[in-house]
């Protein structure tokens, strides 16, 4: 069941609390006060709040904490819950071909159970809107998509729900085996019938639906065309794996006689309601060509490393203005799952490049909330702490042991380890107390992705 929205008339006050709003000038509090009035932000300022506001159903002393606006996660594959700890030595390529015949073995019920693995450990490491992209729907596989809305729902989080798919096998020059893939004709009136049923546009929306295709290596260029000409008659958006390895590169020149950016293009899959996941191998004239088109970026830190991928360019792309945001991506690339400490990886990552100042704690945290917002073209609506905004906070505690030394609180967060949770709002819910679901029992969901993960390894013997 769906969490409700909170009434409308009704308040919930934060004080004497650290305040990063994330908003265009980068305001900081060092004490201030945060309203939320319903599902949405009503007020934030420094100093406490003011007295005359009625309906406070609840007043939280934020001393020791940091507020922040939720995290947006721009690139995920929520499935993979339960095939983690797998080919942890490989590529991306030898990895993919390790895992896509077990992947072709799951169900909805299965991926029901993942989700919520999935979107529990987001939920956790501060994420309040998630985007999932899914495109492995096995024959007989029952209503996949639908069962991971289900289990977002449950959890009470802000989502995008794209519609993946794969149509290029084996047999037609592409990666993943034969019995894995759809039909480019069936996937199409899937997406279709998808945004019908659940995409939701208006503003607060707890629901988007995108259309996916997954990769060059793994869908035809026909669907590529055919899959952005459908998202524009729909008005919804685009995304896609894109320049995320070396052999990706090679493959995109072999096959189409371009590079990926080059062959994105030749396929209408540049602009601004277009976004890709990874973009490890950009040079300067794809970089450009995102900036000048408004096409974003998922920067996926810790799955690039894992894979031994590479190291985006994001300082550069900032510089030219591309719109980049930070994703988690599959757990099975990614075992961690937490959106959170995201905000180090990319920080620490990006520095790497051999500057420290490729990368600063404060724009960390830009990519994981307006980066992400903007990325997911909901920049209106979430992103930064601002009056009329959705009431997505999250409530970090920063006075323990791991924190309470570090005397400037973005540090705290962004240098340090992940700080708990003290609340995590989402449309002015708490979907997170003590560090703690409120939703669905954490204990219920362990044990559900665990008998998930036994039941899909015990299919492929
Ligand atoms: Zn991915």
């Amino acid at each position: 069941m769906a969490v409700q929205p909170p009434p409308a008339d009704q308040r919930i006050v934060i004080e004497n609390v650290a305040i990063a709003t994330v908003d265009a000038n980068d305001t900081e509090y060092a004490r201030g006060h945060v309203v939320i009035l319903g599902n949405t932000i009503e007020s934030v300022g420094d100093g406490p709040a003011p007295q005359w506001l009625d309906n406070v159903v609840r007043r939280i002393n934020g001393e020791g904490h940091l507020i922040t606006p939720g995290l947006v996660n721009t690139h995920h594959h929520f499935y993979q819950w339960i095939t983690r700890g797998l080919a942890q030595d490989n590529i991306l390529f030898d990895w993919l071909v390790a895992l896509y015949p077990t992947w072709a073995r799951i169900d909805d019920k299965l991926v029901h159970a993942a989700t919520l693995g999935s979107a529990a450990a987001l939920l956790k490491s501060g994420c309040t809107t998630a985007s999932d992209h899914h495109y492995v729907f096995p024959q007989g596989g029952g209503d996949i998509l639908g069962a991971s809305i289900e289990a977002v729902q449950q959890l009470g989080m802000r989502f995008t729900a794209l519609r993946g798919s794969m149509d290029r096998s084996k047999k037609d020059g592409g990666l993943p085996p034969d019995h894995a893939v759809e039909e480019t004709e069936d996937i199409l009136i899937a997406s279709e019938a998808a945004v019908d049923k659940w995409h939701d546009s208006s503003f607060g929306s707890m629901l988007h639906v995108a259309i996916a295709p997954c990769s060059p290596f793994s869908v035809s260029t026909e669907l590529l065309k055919q899959s952005a000409e459908l998202a524009r008659r729909k008005g919804v958006r685009l995304h896609t794996h894109g320049s995320e390895t070396a052999e990706e590169e090679e493959f995109c020149k072999q096959l189409f006689g371009m590079g990926p950016t080059d062959y994105f293009e030749s396929t209408g899959w540049l602009g601004e309601d277009v976004w890709m996941a990874h973009c490890v191998h950009m040079n300067d004239s794809d970089i450009a060509k995102f900036a000048e088109t408004g096409t974003g970026v998922a920067h996926c830190p810790s799955s690039n490393a894992r894979l031994a991928a590479g190291i985006a360019r994001v300082p550069d792309m900032l510089k030219a203005g591309v719109p980049v945001g930070l994703g988690v991506d599959g757990t099975a690339s990614n075992e961690s799952g937490e959106l959170g400490t995201e905000l180090r990886n990319a920080l620490l990552i990006n520095r790497l490049h051999g500057y420290p100042t490729a990368l600063t704690g404060r724009q960390a945290l830009r990519l994981g909330t307006m980066g992400g917002a903007r990325v997911l073209g909901r920049h209106h609506e979430i992103g930064s702490i601002e009056a009329g905004k959705l009431a997505d906070l999250a409530l970090w505690k920063i006075d323990g042991i791991m924190h309470s030394s570090i005397a400037d609180p973005v540090a705290a967060l962004t240098f340090g380890a992940l700080p708990p949770l003290s609340v995590l709002f989402v449309n002015g819910n708490a979907v997170v107390e003590n560090n703690t679901l409120t939703t669905v029992n954490e204990d219920q969901i362990a044990l559900a992705c665990k008998r998930a993960a036994q039941e899909l390894a015990s299919r492929g013997v």
